[in-house]
C-alpha cells in the first residue's frame, strides 16, 4: 500500500536521539528549550512551548487566554476533531464557520456573516482557531481585522502548516494571532513521534502555557502567593497537565526542524507534479493563493462527480484495493455524534457539505518516489475512466 502520508527518519535523526538516550536527562533537560527557541526562531516569533501533541498545545492554548465554562469558541467544521476538542476540554461550546469552496479554509465572507449575527443576538465567540488546511494559511489580514472588530481572540492551528508561509512571513510568526499550534505526528511535515508547540510573542501567555503543560507548577518565588518555606518549595498555582515533552522527542525534532525548508520543497514539486499529471482528468486540484506558500501536507482531489460514472464512495475503494492508501480529510466535526447537541443545521454549512461528498486525500510524502507518484495517477485515471 502506498500511504497517503509517512515520516522520514535519517541516519542524523537516529544519532541524536540516541545522544539523548546515553545522557543524564530523558526529560526536562536541555534538548525542549533548544527545539522551543529554534522552532520559534524559525518562525520569527517570540516564545514557543513544546508540548507532547498538537492537541495539548491547542488545549493549553485555550486555557491561557481564558476559555471557560460559558465561553464560546469557533472553528472550521473541516477539521480534525482536536481543533474543537480543546474548548470542549475548558467547558467552553463550539461552533463552526463555513469553508472557502477554494481553499478549504475557513470562509472570511461567511465568518463577518455569522459574526453580525452574533453580535445582534450578543453570542460572540472568545475565540476564533482558524485552521490553516493542508499546509495552506488561512487569509489572516482580514480574520485580524474582524477579530479587532468585534474582540475576540485567535489561535491559528497550524498542525498542517509549519514551513509554509503567508504574504511573504513564516507562518508562526503570530504577526496576526495570539498564539500559533504546531503538530510533529509522524504524518506531519515534520515530526517528533508525538508532539506539539505552541509558539507566541505574548510573554505572558507564553508564561501560562508553560504553567499548564506542567500542573501548573511554579518554583519562582516571584510568583507565589507567599515566602517560600524553604529551598524545596514550590506552589501549583493553576490546575495545570503533565503534557511535557520528552528529550528524546526533542532532540528528533532539533534534527529534523534543520531539513524543514528541504522537505517544504520536495512536496511542492510532487505537488506541482500532481497538477501537471492529473489536469485533464474530472477533478478540482487544490487552489493555490498567491499569498501563500503552502506547507502541502495533504493533497486533497474533489471528484466533479456529475462526469464520472462512478460514486466517490466507489471511487475510494478502488484506489484502497489498487494499493492507494486513500484518506478522507475529513468528516465534518458538526456530524459527530459528539457534536450532535450543537445546534447547526447542515444547509449552514453548503461548501463544508459539498466538500465533505467530493474530497479524496491521495498521497503525498517527502521522500515519494515518481514511480509511485506515476502509479497512483494510472490507478486514478482508469478508475475514473
Ligand atoms: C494533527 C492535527 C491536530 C492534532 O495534532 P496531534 O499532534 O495529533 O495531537 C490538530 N489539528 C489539526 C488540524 C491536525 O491536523
Amino acid at each position: 500500500m502506498i500511504p497517503y502520508g509517512r515520516q522520514e527518519i535519517s541516519d542524523a535523526d537516529i544519532e541524536a536521539v540516541v545522544a539523548v538516550l546515553k545522557s543524564d536527562y530523558l526529560t526536562q533537560g536541555p534538548r525542549v528549550p533548544e527545539f522551543e527557541q529554534a522552532v520559534a526562531g524559525y518562525c520569527g516569533a517570540g516564545y514557543g512551548v513544546a508540548v507532547n501533541s498538537g492537541t495539548s498545545a491547542l488545549h493549553v492554548a485555550c486555557l491561557a487566554l481564558g476559555v471557560g465554562k460559558g465561553d464560546l469558541v469557533w472553528t472550521s467544521p473541516i477539521t480534525f476533531v482536536a481543533s474543537a476538542n480543546c474548548a470542549r476540554y475548558c467547558g467552553a461550546d463550539v461552533d463552526f464557520v463555513d469553508i472557502d469552496s477554494g481553499t478549504y479554509n475557513i470562509s472570511v465572507p461567511a465568518l463577518r456573516k455569522k459574526l453580525e449575527q452574533a453580535a445582534q443576538s450578543g453570542r460572540l465567540p472568545k475565540v476564533l482557531i482558524p485552521v490553516h488546511f493542508s499546509g495552506q494559511s488561512c487569509d489572516m489580514v482580514p480574520i485580524r481585522e474582524l477579530a479587532d472588530q468585534y474582540g475576540f481572540s485567535l489561535i491559528e492551528d497550524a498542525c498542517h502548516a509549519v514551513g509554509g508561509r503567508y504574504r511573504d512571513e513564516k507562518i508562526g510568526s503570530c504577526r496576526y494571532s495570539d498564539i500559533t499550534v504546531f503538530s510533529f505526528h509522524p504524518v506531519k511535515i515534520i515530526t517528533t513521534a508525538e508532539g506539539g508547540m505552541a509558539l507566541t510573542n505574548d510573554a505572558g501567555l507564553a508564561r501560562k502555557m508553560d504553567l499548564y503543560r506542567t500542573h501548573g507548577i511554579s518554583r519562582n518565588p516571584e510568583e507565589m502567593t507567599r515566602v517560600a518555606d524553604g529551598p524545596w518549595y514550590y506552589q501549583q498555582l493553576e490546575l495545570g497537565y503533565n503534557y511535557r515533552m520528552t528529550e528524546l522527542q526533542a532532540a528528533l525534532g532539533i534534527s529534523q526542524l534543520t531539513r524543514l525548508d528541504e522537505v517544504v520543497e520536495k512536496r511542492h514539486l510532487l505537488a506541482r507534479r500532481y497538477d501537471e499529471l492529473l489536469k485533464d482528468l474530472p477533478l478540482t486540484l487544490p487552489l493555490q493563493e498567491e499569498t501563500n506558500y503552502s506547507a502541502y501536507h495533504l493533497y486533497v482531489i474533489r471528484l466533479r462527480l456529475s462526469e464520472i460514472a462512478r460514486s466517490r464512495r466507489q471511487v475510494f475503494e478502488a484506489l484502497r484495493e489498487a494499493g492507494i492508501g486513500v484518506n478522507l480529510h475529513y468528516i465534518p466535526v458538526y456530524s459527530q455524534p459528539f457534536y450532535s447537541d450543537s445546534a447547526v443545521s447542515s444547509e449552514d454549512f453548503t461548501e463544508a457539505e459539498a466538500y465533505y461528498s467530493e474530497a479524496i486525500t491521495i498521497p503525498l510524502y517527502h521522500h515519494m518516489r515518481f514511480s509511485d507518484q506515476d502509479l497512483v495517477v494510472e490507478r486514478l485515471t482508469s478508475i475514473l475512466a
